[in-house]
């Protein structure tokens, strides 16, 4: 049923579990493989076990403090870019040298307790455990490690990390398989519908996974359901999400986020449908006002929401530009029948980016940032 094999180096990645939670300290030890979901809804899909090389087999180093376990289970799972060079190295080895640098960087640079995040994927496909437990919770398949991939989503949402750089060219087909193999077994082990894949930048102000992997995205959903033996319609794989705005964008979009930032008091110039130094200044007030984690100018995932407020038809707050934003997309879009209150989901209809709806869970309290 989980599909467990023996593969050519002769390890099960189930049984890797074991040796992983021997070695290493936590509030709970992941020291026992459960076969079924015992608790909790029935694990319907079935999809079989990628070779996952374990913390130990990479040479990680023990956590700084324990790594924490929850005692629930991710609804999602994050699909993030290493942002490093597109290297040619496909070997096992190049895989155990950037897991090692990952979480070197991660606890020297960033001061985390472990990598960040749950799992990582080299350019030659080859997976490997990522903060430690990570693994042998997973087999489990009822509880999660709290990682440190993306605020608000680390408890909630496993966090996978894919070796290079996807803003203009396309992921290695080693990589693409083994993200779908690895998507497939996580979501039938605890459950996940192949259509709550997402994305870095649907949560966060950044440009991760890179635009090339995120427009990959829908497939994605589309090929994990298809090796869970569920279809995935072409409705169900697009997702409801927000535009990724930056500098030397232009056109019609960037003209309504101007008319927004400018409702919201974040500057006082007139739209010009081009994403300037100004306009980046103008966002960075923006998320500082409105507290984001990220003040970096880049409009994504964590401040459109915030910045496509409910407005309703009318002159409105500061001469209505909340509204002429409004006007500027469904002239745009040709969007005929708008609301006389637009919504998030309006917002993403006009936007153009109008898919299934995302359900806004987020991390519970206690989580930490980052
Ligand atoms: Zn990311």
């Amino acid at each position: 049923m989980d599909g467990a094999r023996l593969t050519r180096r002769g390890v099960l990645a189930a049984g890797l579990a074991v040796g992983t939670a021997s070695l290493l300290p936590g509030p709970e030890r992941a020291d026992r493989f459960v076969r079924t979901g015992a608790e909790g809804p029935p694990l319907t899909e079935g999809a079989p076990a990628p070779y996952i090389v374990n913390c130990p087999s990479w040479g990680a180093r023990r956590p700084s403090s324990p790594v924490k376990i929850w005692d629930r289970r991710p609804i999602r799972i994050l699909v993030h870019h290493t942002a490093t060079p597109n290297v040619g190295d496909q070997s096992r080895g190049a895989g155990d040298r950037l897991a090692r640098a990952i979480q070197n960087y991660h606890m020297n640079h960033n001061g985390w307790l472990d990598s960040g995040q749950h799992f990582t994927i080299s350019r030659g496909g080859v997976v490997l455990e990522g903060r430690s437990l990570s693994l042998g919770v997973l087999n489990e398949g009822r509880r999660q490690v709290e990682g440190a991939h993306c605020t608000g989503q680390n408890v909630v949402a496993i966090g996978i990390e894919n070796e290079g750089t996807y803003t203009g060219v396309d992921p290695t087909p080693a990589l693409w398989n083994s993200l779908r193999a690895t998507c497939a077994y996580i979501c039938s082990r605890y459950g996940i519908a192949p259509t709550e894949l997402y994305g870095h930048r649907d949560y966060k102000n950044t440009a991760c996974p890179g635009d090339r992997l995120y427009r990959m995205l829908p497939r994605l959903r589309a090929e994990v359901g298809a090796t869970l033996g569920r279809r995935v319609s072409r409705t169900e794989a697009e997702k409801a999400s927000w535009p990724l705005l930056r500098l030397g964008d232009s056109g019609p979009d960037v003209t309504a986020a101007q008319y927004l930032l400018r409702d919201a008091g974040a500057t006082t110039t007139e739209p010009t449908g081009r994403f300037d130094e100004g306009t980046a200044d103008a966002v960075r007030t923006f998320q500082v006002a409105h507290r984001a984690e990220d003040v970096n100018g880049i409009l994504g995932g964590e401040s459109w929401p915030e910045l496509a407020r409910t407005v309703s038809r009318g002159p409105g707050r500061n001469g209505g530009d909340a509204w002429r934003a409004v006007d500027t997309l469904a002239e745009h879009r040709r969007v005929e029948s708008v609301p006389d209150r637009v919504t998030a989901p309006t917002w993403q209809r006009l936007l153009g980016t109008g898919g299934t709806a995302v359900r806004p869970v987020t991390d519970p309290p206690g989580t930490a940032r980052r």
